[in-house]
């Protein structure tokens, strides 16, 4: 039985994770989750899976559960941050699913980096903004970090099991291109908000969705692929491929090239990465038809490619680039959702932002946080010198 501390429960991915998890009692047991402001669904899941420890730190959700579960002798409900990194630390934990959205999330990640256990990582935004910090850390504590993002997920499988990279000639990381491909960034200005979430292919959180109708998410994915496979940015080529059923794509140099391919859906990933090191799970996905299959790939768009060297640049320089960007993109996002700024000038605020803020070479711990804060502040200026 592996032991699960599913960090960010109540999301989009949290429902994926539970639904593997629920389909393999006999391999897989919750044991506690953290959650930030959803409490219907948080006490959903408590009773579901009679849960032993729940985690929040919103003064509202605590107090709300402390109060629906008074006579919950079996319950933990913390609340302080010594408690969840207890928690994570606790010898029958086996496995922490780091499933935040944004930057909010690498605080428990760095927790989670520093147990010695496996991370399943979706919370891709805590890479991009310390993966510079985040993987030694793992690599001290001998902490195994495996992607759940189905792009990486699918590279990790394709490795095969000694993850070895020595023989990679080019990796393909496949982008559906969102509900704007074939659209110019200009004709973006009257999107709506419920266009811009509506993805073609995926159910996913409202950031993310905003992201991969932008391709900032693609941006974040090749960064992320740079840390977690160690590789040059030369080696990852971005291809669009609307019908995201090839995840990603490993050429070797012999002239192999190796795909993972599903249907899109976040729970083939899931289960792959909650059975590492063992056989697999059951899933009752749906399976690819592959008579009727038409697969088709093209480039990214031109006016797209400018966001992308800003990402290539970003892997091969480091240190504060990646908090710059995706702390411009959290706010360039936010102002979108609440209809501050139109669609197209997310672009707008993630370039001038990222030519304000001045860039450092080297980061830690204390560092990324005044960054990423300094950073907030500039991109807030930007959006109002706009709205
Ligand atoms: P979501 O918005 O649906 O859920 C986010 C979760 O994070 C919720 O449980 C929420 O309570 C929690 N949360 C948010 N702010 C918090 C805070 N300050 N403290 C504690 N918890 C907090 O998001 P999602 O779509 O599930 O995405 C989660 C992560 O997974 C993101 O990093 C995203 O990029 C990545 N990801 C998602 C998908 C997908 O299909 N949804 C695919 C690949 C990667
Ligand atoms: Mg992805």
């Amino acid at each position: 039985m592996k032991n699960i501390i599913l960090l960010g429960a109540t999301g989009s991915i949290g429902d994926s994770v539970l639904s593997v998890i629920k389909q393999n009692k006999n391999k897989l047991n919750l044991l506690g989750i953290s959650f930030n402001s959803n409490i219907p669904k948080a006490k959903y899941i408590i009773n579901e899976f009679r849960l032993k420890n729940v985690y929040s730190e919103s003064d509202e959700s605590h107090k709300s559960l402390k109060h629906a579960f008074k006579n919950n002798y079996e319950l933990n409900i913390l609340k302080d941050k010594s408690e969840l990194e207890e928690l994570l630390n606790e010898d029958d934990v086996d496995i922490i699913v780091s499933a935040i959205s944004g930057f909010a999330g690498l605080e428990s990640t760095i927790m989670a980096a520093k147990t010695g256990k496996t991370i399943l990582l979706a919370n891709k935004e805590s890479i991009v903004a310390a993966g510079d910090v985040i993987l030694p850390l793992a690599k001290k504590h001998s902490t195994e970090i495996v992607p759940i993002d189905s792009e990486h997920n699918a590279i990790f499988q394709c490795l095969g099991f000694d993850k070895k990279t020595d023989d990679v000639s080019k990796i393909v990381i496949t982008a559906s291109g969102g509900p704007f491909l074939n659209k110019k960034i200009s004709q973006l200005s009257k999107v709506t908000k419920k266009e811009a979430l509506s993805h073609p292919n995926w159910e996913m959180g409202a950031k993310i969705s905003i992201d991969s109708a932008s391709l900032v998410n693609k941006c974040l994915e090749l960064i992320e692929a740079r840390y977690l496979f160690d590789l040059d940015e030369k080696f990852f080529e971005i291809v669009v491929h609307p019908q995201s059923i090839i995840h990603s794509i490993v050429t070797y140099k012999d002239g192999s090239s190796i795909c993972q391919m599903s249907n899109p859906d976040m729970r083939v990933p899931i289960a792959h990465a909650l059975s590492v090191n063992d056989s697999r799970l059951n899933l009752d996905f749906s399976k690819i038809d592959f008579s009727s299959l038409s697969l088709t790939f093209q480039k990214i768009p031109e006016d797209r490619v400018q966001i992308f060297n800003i990402a290539r640049y970003i892997c091969n320089n480091r240190g504060s680039s990646g908090i710059i960007f995706n702390a411009a993109n959290e706010i360039a996002v936010q102002s979108f959702l609440n209809e501050q700024i139109t669609f197209d000038k997310i672009y707008e605020v993630i370039y001038r932002t990222f030519d304000t803020v001045s860039l450092s070479k080297s980061i830690d711990l204390e560092t990324i946080y005044e960054i990423d804060n300094q950073t907030r502040i500039e991109a807030k200026k930007v959006v109002k010198s706009i709205s």
